[in-house]
């Protein structure tokens, strides 16, 4: 029998123990996270709520009373005939998820947290972060009036420090890398008694936010595509992209889960390392060398994360791809030149994964392909080779920009149809 209230539970993915409700992993036996499953429920769309609030029934949020949005999901989907043509593909879509309201998808699964946090009274909240988590930390923890502390990286890039910096959150920079931040914070979080809304797997509510990823690309394709690729780093987001497909699955809006690809640089890919070996469990990264801010998480101490997230990309009959940060670098700079979006360089992974893909056979000419966008290039932008030029008079400025015409700076026009 159909149920049409949706029953959350909390479980280990690992030994099956159930925990209570609120419950932060890892799991208390065995140390594997702990994950929110669904069982019944229905897809509907609450109109004119704000952000994921949309989403309450299928995503099982009701903190009534502590419904704090920025206006976070829906971020728009964009053709990218371009990127199509070059890979051979059906279409190309880029989701542009680094337009949600800090910088980053991360805002999806924050503002659940946060949420929860709220509702159960949390004095203060805690994130770990290496600066996009930290934003929306900062943000829905200024909107819900709540105290933040936020650690962070002391490599953190400035354009992260700046971005989580304005809304009077406490920055505390940790030396060493992400591992290190994780475990100040999780025992911050276990002294103070504040919720951590760190974005690895620790927080199930958040993670089971980022199931909306999913059911937005639902509602603007009106079908899955045939492969979506996810920039990765502990793998939380690819965990919502394959449940909320497979919530979709169960309620019969689509026939089949999306492969998902991890997309993870070079110099940190325990999870594509493990893929390409065939094998069952993800290891510890010994050494990061990517600059791919985001991505760079070694899992010391919680590889049983990447464990979860290879999990979940083999059962959507996905894969998980390395790329070389310089392709990631120059792929960013071409959507920066040719599609008009700024996005940091884990944003632009997905795109820069297509290559390796097409050669690998992983992605095959004619698919439908979803790239996700996740973090915006405001927060580390791209340095332009071009100075801006300076003019003292109108007369030197009209000069300068008839130059600048003759230099040929200005791309071959395109024509774009929009349907509506
Ligand atoms: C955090 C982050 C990721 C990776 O997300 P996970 O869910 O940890 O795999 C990707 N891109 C950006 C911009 C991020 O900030
Ligand atoms: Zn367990």
């Amino acid at each position: 029998m159909e149920r049409h209230e949706a029953v959350w539970e909390l479980h280990c993915v690992a030994c099956g123990r159930i925990h209570a409700d609120g419950h932060a992993s890892p799991c208390l036996s065995c140390e594997a996270p702990v994950s929110a499953r669904r069982r019944g429920g229905a897809f509907s769309v609450r109109e004119g709520a704000p952000g994921i609030w949309q989403y309450a029934e299928p995503l099982g949020l009701d903190p009534e009373g502590s419904r704090f949005s920025l206006g976070e999901t829906m971020t728009p989907l964009l053709p990218d005939a371009n990127l199509a043509e070059r890979h051979g593909l059906a279409s190309a879509h880029l989701k542009l998820d680094h337009l949600c309201p800090t910088g980053s998808f991360k805002d999806r699964a924050v503002a659940a947290g946060v949420a929860q946090a709220a509702a159960q009274g949390s004095r203060g909240i805690v994130c770990a972060s290496s600066g996009n988590a930290a934003a929306s930390a900062a943000a829905y923890g200024a909107r819900a009036g709540i105290p933040v502390v936020l650690v962070m990286p002391a490599g953190t890039p400035p354009g992260k420090l700046l971005a989580s910096g304005a809304y009077g959150a406490v920055q505390l920079l940790v030396e060493g890398d992400y591992s290190v931040s994780f475990a100040v914070a999780k025992e911050l979080g276990r002294r103070s008694g504040f919720a951590n809304v760190t974005t690895t797997y620790v927080n199930p509510a958040a993670v089971a936010a980022l199931r909306s990823t999913a059911y937005d690309l639902f509602r603007q394709l009106g079908e899955a595509p045939d492969a979506v690729i996810v920039p990765t780093s502990a793998g939380p987001l690819v965990h919502g992209v394959v449940a909320g497909f497979e919530d979709l699955r169960d309620w019969g809006l689509v026939d089949a889960v999306p492969r998902v690809i991890a997309a993870q640089p070079e110099g940190c890919s325990p999870i594509a390392r493990a893929w390409d070996r065939g094998e069952d469990r993800v290891t510890e990264w010994e050494r990061v060398t990517t600059d791919v801010s985001g991505l760079d998480d070694p899992l010391r101490g919680y590889a049983h994360d990447g464990t979860l997230t290879l999990e979940m990309v083999r059962r959507s009959g996905g894969s998980a791809i390395a790329v070389p940060d310089a392709r990631t670098a120059s792929e960013r700079r071409t959507l920066a030149e040719r599609s008009g979006v700024h996005v940091e360089p884990a944003g632009a992974i997905g795109v820069a994964a297509l290559t390796g893909l097409r050669e690998r056979g992983l992605v095959s000419a004619g698919e439908r392909v979803v790239c996700l966008l996740t973090g915006a290039g405001f927060k580390r932008p791209l340095e332009t080779e071009r100075a801006p030029l300076r003019a003292a008079s109108i007369e030197a400025a009209l000069e300068l920009a008839e130059a600048a015409e003759a230099v040929g700076t200005a791309a071959e026009p395109r024509r774009e149809t929009i349907r509506d």
